[in-house]
């Protein structure tokens, strides 16, 4: 049988500047694909009006290319196959994956506030996630009609009592039950924007996705990911989740770290492949962190090469260039 050719996915939310996190796991996802002759599909995650800017979106297509992480298809306004490939284009597509679901029987209006959801159940002890207690699961018709009066509603999704287990290449055997673990979960938001949870599967299956390379921090979203997939008969990609990388003193790294953006290791000198390099040296993929283009890190990528736990910054290696 033929074999599927490989298509990864940079899914970049342009929330903020990318931050080194985010410039690895890019590059861990075009390395990922190129090395297997695959292809990389830009799609724009900006689901979330509040939050998504246009310039963020035009700089991060500038920063991925200013460090040679080039993609075939996608990227703001392009044209092609899957287009749009911004996911505040795609309502309507979404608005047929929700009707889909709920002619299966298993979408149902929430009223709960965060506050309620808070206040009435533990927090799941993994992650700090809250655990939806079903509340809203059994309103009768009459009470959704009296409810919806006063507030808009969330959609979440029933989830089944079961085990739901996969292989991620990285982390091995995983598994999550999503109605003890998660509990029901939203579609679309009281506001009525689509769930990351949705928009991604939904985006994932059509756009031919085979692969997906991201950060450990969306791990536990994976069970709730390939039960989607279950519901609307499409086949999952296959999973690699990464280390998040940490600041030197063992903080996560968020859009707010500026003195580890992009700009500010240019100003401290670094060249585009001086910071492809350290950041490969971070990630065990090079013995030293001498300058390297991705295409010149191909031969040398290896899965078994990066760690499993998260990596700490090196102190002192993004303050300028070690060479
Ligand atoms: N848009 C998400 C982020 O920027 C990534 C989603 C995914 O890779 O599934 O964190």
């Amino acid at each position: 049988m033929a074999q599927r050719e490989v298509v990864g996915r940079f899914a970049p939310s342009p929330s903020g500047r990318l931050h080194l996190g985010n410039l690895f796991c890019s590059l861990l996802a075009w390395l990922s694909a190129k090395q297997q002759g695959g292809r990389i599909l830009l799609r724009i995650e900006d689901l979330d009006p509040a939050r998504s800017k246009r310039e963020y979106t035009d700089q991060l297509q500038r920063d991925l290319e200013f460090l040679g992480l080039d993609w075939d298809e996608g990227g703001c306004g392009a044209a092609g196959p899957h287009a749009p490939y911004e996911q505040s284009l795609r309502g309507p597509f979404y608005e047929q994956i929700l009707s889909r679901l709920r002619r299966q029987g298993l979408v149902y209006p929430c009223f709960c506030s965060r506050a309620q959801l808070h206040a009435a159940s533990a927090p799941h002890a993994a992650d700090g996630e809250v655990v939806y207690p079903g509340t809203c699961r059994n309103l009768s018709e009459e009470e959704i009609r009296r409810r919806i009066l006063l507030r808009d509603p969330a959609l979440r999704l029933i989830v089944p009592d079961e085990e739901i287990s996969f292989f991620d290449r990285h982390y091995g055997r995983c598994s999550q039950n999503l109605a003890r673990e998660c509990g029901d979960f939203i579609l679309r938001r009281s506001d009525g924007v689509f769930a990351y949870q949705l928009a991604v599967v939904a985006d994932d299956a059509a756009m031919g996705i085979t692969e997906v390379v991201r950060g450990r921090d969306l791990l536990s979203s994976t069970p709730r990911q390939l039960y989607l997939y279950r519901l609307l008969g499409a086949a999952p990609p296959s999973f690699c989740h990464l280390p998040l990388l940490l600041a030197p003193d063992g903080r996560r790294l968020s859009k707010r770290d500026a003195d580890l953006g992009l700009d500010a290791l240019r100003a401290r000198g670094f060249t585009a492949a001086g910071i492809t390099g350290a950041l490969a040296y971070t990630a065990g993929l090079l013995e030293r962190p001498v300058p390297a283009t991705p295409r010149q890190l191909l031969p040398l990528f290896r899965w078994d090469k990066i760690p499993k736990e998260d990596i700490p910054l090196p102190a002192g290696l993004f303050d300028g260039p070690p060479f």
